[in-house]
């Protein structure tokens, strides 16, 4: 045998797979630029998935509906939780291929009485959703994006702040040369989540002198709404950036929300580009993973189960030997090795930026608590999947043993008997308001996904 082929040696996508999938990673991402920009939450994201599936054919499905072979149907739960699969011709009992991402991310959610006043500004109160490094998210544009119920039953979407004639919104931080005892703190104390104040305007109402009375009356011109309809209200506050490349090669992608639409975007589209009629496919837009899975839109949620029985029994399947035979990738993102903070990396299992789709055996911190690892016979399988197509992908852990950690949603299918695999894209800046991945680790991780729903 030759050298290389005795020795394991990770490699970049330019390198293995050369300028003409370089070219197609490119292009790719064009449209996964749009993706990201058209959904900032969930909400958005699922609105656009259903439009993407509803251009290749889908249909809406509702539980109890008929289900036969080459249906190809998406299943729209509650807004925010998507399921979306094509029924295959073979027999339901050798199992389906589920992929499983995230659509939600982190960001700052306003309260149910946010509106008040003080120092002549009027401002939302808040609370954060999800993991995030608050001092990040001051002194930045932001915009305003969320939904509100009326309880005469309208249910209005509000975006402001995405078109570029829109007004922004912002979170004060400190001037440097009052800041000196704030610098002093430990930077998870620099500021804190009751800090976290959306300032929404400065300018009183003719009559009463209210700041907030005014922003009230503009509320209610343009959309109708009252105080009290914030009761009813899903409102948060992302970054108002736009996904943007990132380098002078062009070679990434800038953007609010890569994890975990970096990975919801590649097993959509694979899903949508297959054209296999044999196996049955589900992909999973799960919600509040970042929340850890709660809810009926959540992973934990026993909905994947229902849909899963509904295609077994309407087939004349046994769901338990249709959830044995069944395999998924739980596809979300992973920690890209980051020179500038090298001492949480263990380089020779860290996921390295531009060297493809990477697979993540086990997860969790301090000796793998919490954590689904996957069986080698599993990983055995899909090395032979991925083959086929010479997809570039590597192994990866999430940083250095006992430095932290992290789970994914992969332990809330695999509890169910289905052999489950963490796949995805590798991140710098993880949960940031602006975080970056290379163009053609997200192309793998299409190509990953288009492999195992075809073999
Ligand atoms: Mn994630
Ligand atoms: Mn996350």
């Amino acid at each position: 045998m030759t050298k290389s082929e005795l020795i394991y040696e990770k490699k970049t996508v330019y390198e293995k797979a050369g300028k003409e999938v370089t070219q197609a990673a490119f292009a790719y991402a064009e449209g996964y630029k749009h993706y990201l920009d058209a959904g900032k939450t969930e909400r958005e994201a699922l609105k656009e998935s259903i439009a993407m599936a509803e251009a290749c054919g889908y249909q809406e499905y509702r539980l109890g509906d008929p289900i036969q072979a080459g249906d190809r149907l998406y299943y729209n739960n509650r807004g925010r939780n998507l399921f979306v699969f094509s029924v295959g011709s073979e027999p339901i009992q050798n199992g389906i291929r589920i992929t499983v991402a995230h659509i939600d991310a982190p960001r700052i959610d306003l309260k149910q009485c946010p509106l008040y006043e003080d120092g002549g500004m009027a401002f939302f109160k808040t609370h954060y959703y999800g993991g995030i490094r608050k001092y990040q998210w001051v002194a930045t544009p932001l915009s305003l994006h969320g939904v509100v119920a009326t309880k005469d039953g309208r249910l209005l979407d509000i975006t402001i702040g995405e078109d570029e004639a829109d007004p922004l919104f912002y979170i004060n931080d400190l001037l440097p040369h009052l800041g000196q005892e704030q610098s002093k703190k430990p930077l998870s104390e620099g500021i804190t989540g009751e800090q976290l104040n959306v300032l929404v305007g400065s300018m009183p109402d003719e009559e009463e002198k209210s700041v907030t009375l005014h922003i009230l009356q503009l509320l209610n011109e343009k959309y109708g709404i009252t105080e009290d309809d914030f009761l009813s209200s899903e409102l948060c506050v992302v970054p108002a950036a736009k996904a943007r490349d990132v380098g002078l090669d062009r070679s990434m992608i800038g953007a609010y929300g890569h994890d975990d639409r970096v990975c919801a975007y590649p097993i959509l589209t694979a899903l949508l580009d297959d054209e296999d009629t044999t196996h049955t496919k589900l992909c999973i837009l799960a919600d509040k993973e970042e929340t850890g899975s709660d809810g009926p839109g959540g992973m934990q949620s026993d909905l994947i189960l229902d849909i899963i029985n509904e295609i077994a029994t309407a087939l004349g399947g046994n769901p338990a030997v249709v959830r044995a035979n069944s395999k998924c990738l739980s596809a979300d993102v992973s920690a890209a090795y980051d020179p500038n903070f090298p001492e949480v990396f263990e380089k020779r299992n860290t996921p390295l930026l531009s060297c493809g789709a990477v697979f993540t055996k086990f997860t969790g911190s301090r000796g793998k608590s919490g954590t689904n690892d996957a069986t080698a016979e599993y990983i055995g399988w899909l090395r032979g999947v991925l083959s086929h197509d010479d997809v570039v992908w590597q192994a990866g852990e999430l940083g250095k043993v006992d430095c932290g950690g992290g789970g994914t949603v992969a332990k809330y299918v695999s509890m169910h008997n289905i052999d489950t695999i963490d796949l995805g894209v590798p991140v710098i800046s993880m949960h940031a308001p602006w975080e970056v991945i290379a163009k053609v680790d997200l192309y793998e991780t299409y190509r990953a996904a288009r492999a195992f729903y075809k073999y």
